[in-house]
């Protein structure tokens, strides 16, 4: 490396933990930053990841003919609709077209 300013040859110096290439003639220059090791840390503070739960259904599904779409699939249920004596009634939602029926026991 020659100083731009003088042609002279241009000397290395460490100066505070850097690499400093100084000339006579008072000109200085600093290496290419690939020289100078800079560890680049990231300091990743505490995002906390949000988890959305999702309102999923919780009815079991049962192996059931749709009537409308000839779906094999449906969420089932049962339903105490009148008085405790009374069977209680099965419904089935259709997981395809969503058509809801429901049975007597
Ligand atoms: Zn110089
Ligand atoms: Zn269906």
């Amino acid at each position: 490396m020659f100083c731009p300013k003088c042609g002279s040859i241009l000397r290395p110096k460490e100066k505070a933990g850097k690499k400093v290439l100084f000339c006579n003639c008072g000109f200085s220059k600093t290496p290419d930053a690939g020289e100078t090791s800079v560890e680049l840390r990231e300091v990743v503070k505490g995002a906390k990841k949000i988890e959305v739960v999702e309102n999923v259904e919780t009815n079991p599904k049962i192996k059931i003919t749709c009537e409308k779409c000839n779906n094999k699939v449906a969420y089932y249920w049962t339903q105490q609709t009148r008085g405790a004596d009374e069977p209680e009634t099965r419904f089935f939602k259709c997981t395809k077209c969503n058509y809801t029926w429901r049975e007597y026991a």
